[in-house]
């Protein structure tokens, strides 16, 4: 008979062994785009927090002051005896933000998107990009709507899916705003007119892209002039926010059903006081500084441009997510640890999450990283890189 620790743990196991740092579960210590790994000082290219704001000084002094004031957990659900005054205040603030009625703040953003799954009733049809992020997936696949998945980005294939559906079934397009592997945006102009076409209501995932696309940091709406186009947006204090937490905006009326509906905010302790002070601090500083987006564009603009004229593949990402093409697992895994030895922790994204020989390099750049950080990330590239043989070899100089 098998047990059944044994036969779940083997496979996982053989993946995460070896000595040595590794790209998943190492420990760091970081902040303001540095980090220290086993004592050793590198650049952290491989962390969401896009426009610096975990570090800022505004920020954490108001999530101290929370905790003095509140302690350091509600201990309870919003249902029930969790809810502070604070993340009332969160609600309205981000429902302002994104000119949506009403918000609801969940504990991360994980249970934000989980929180959708009350919205999937019986004969109702959701349609998602294959990319989406796996909470998205969850939240699907624990309604009871009939799921449709198009290929990613594939407009075409959606407009097919949408033409055979029942014409009477409700429906629903959900799909991120920026997506995180590769860095780029959803087609929403596409998505909207679709939408409207098929009488489905469009929800976007703005984990990425909120706070940090469109000239007030409204997202991916902002950023293609169409923020009257989405129904629903959910979102993530963990990333542009600096802190920890998530959200939905949309209709009073939706997001008062799923306050009584969603399982993943009814059963699970509130986001803790702490977090809603910084995330209510980072959202005035989004709005007031929109010269940190500027900066975490600029330090992108520079490392792409640096990385293709070495010779690397960097896609089509014209955001602060940049993958470096790299192909095979084992030689993502090598560069990976080139890179780190040359000062630089990136993340490493290889199959099943892509198809085999599609892996890459991803770098996640903050507003934070100076000039001497970029001139770091390209050195470590270049020399990793000429290392492996992946891009040629420096160029002699010219004999005189
Ligand atoms: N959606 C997307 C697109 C994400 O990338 C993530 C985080 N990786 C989440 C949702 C979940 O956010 P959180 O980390 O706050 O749970």
């Amino acid at each position: 008979m098998a047990d059944i620790f044994a036969k779940q743990l083997s496979p996982v196991m053989r993946t995460m062994t070896g000595p040595g740092p590794r790209p998943l579960y190492q420990a760091v210590e970081g902040r303001d785009g540095e980090a220290l790994i086993g004592g050793a000082r590198v650049v952290m290219a491989a962390c969401n927090d896009y426009l610096g704001l975990s570090g800022d000084p505004r920020v954490s002094t108001a999530a101290a002051r929370a905790v003095e004031r509140y302690g350091t957990s509600c201990s309870g659900s919003r249902l029930i005896g969790g809810t502070l005054p604070l993340h009332e205040e969160l609600e309205r603030a981000v429902a302002a933000f994104l000119g949506q009625e009403a918000a609801i703040v969940t504990t991360t953003g994980h249970q934000a998107n989980l929180a959708l799954t009350p919205l999937f009733g019986g004969g109702d049809v959701v349609f998602s990009d294959m990319a989406n992020h796996a909470s998205l997936v969850d939240a699907v696949r624990a309604g009871r709507a009939e799921s449709r998945r198009y290929r990613h980005s594939d407009m075409g294939h959606l407009e097919r899916q949408l033409v055979a559906a029942d014409g009477e079934a409700a429906k629903m397009i959900i799909t991120d705003g920026l997506f995180s592997v590769e860095g780029h945006v959803c087609r929403l102009p596409e998505l909207a007119v679709l939408a409207r076409r098929h009488g489905a209501r469009l929800v976007v995932d703005g984990a990425h892209d909120i706070g940090l696309l469109g000239a007030g940091g409204r997202g991916v709406a902002e950023h293609f002039g169409l923020m009257d186009e989405v129904d629903l947006c959910t979102g993530t204090f963990s990333k542009c926010f600096g802190s920890i937490g998530g959200f939905l905006a949309g209709p009073a009326e939706v997001i008062h059903f799923l306050r009584y509906t969603a399982r993943s905010v009814i059963f699970t302790a509130s986001m803790p006081p702490a977090s809603a002070a910084a995330a209510l601090a980072a959202l005035e500083v989004i709005v007031r500084e929109p010269e940190r987006r500027t900066r975490v564009f600029e330090v992108a603009r520079r490392v792409r441009t640096g990385l293709r004229a070495l010779g690397f593949d960097t896609g089509e990402s014209l955001t602060p997510i940049v993958p470096v093409h790299i192909g095979e697992t084992g030689m993502c895994g090598r560069m990976w640890q080139e890179v780190l030895h040359e000062g630089v922790f990136t993340s490493v994204v290889v199959a099943p999450a892509v198809a085999e020989g599609h892996g890459l390099i991803r770098l996640s750049l903050q507003a934070t990283h100076t000039d001497d950080h970029i001139a770091r990330i390209l050195g470590a590239f270049a020399a990793a890189g000429r290392r492996l043989g992946l891009i040629p070899p420096q160029p002699q100089a010219a004999p005189h």
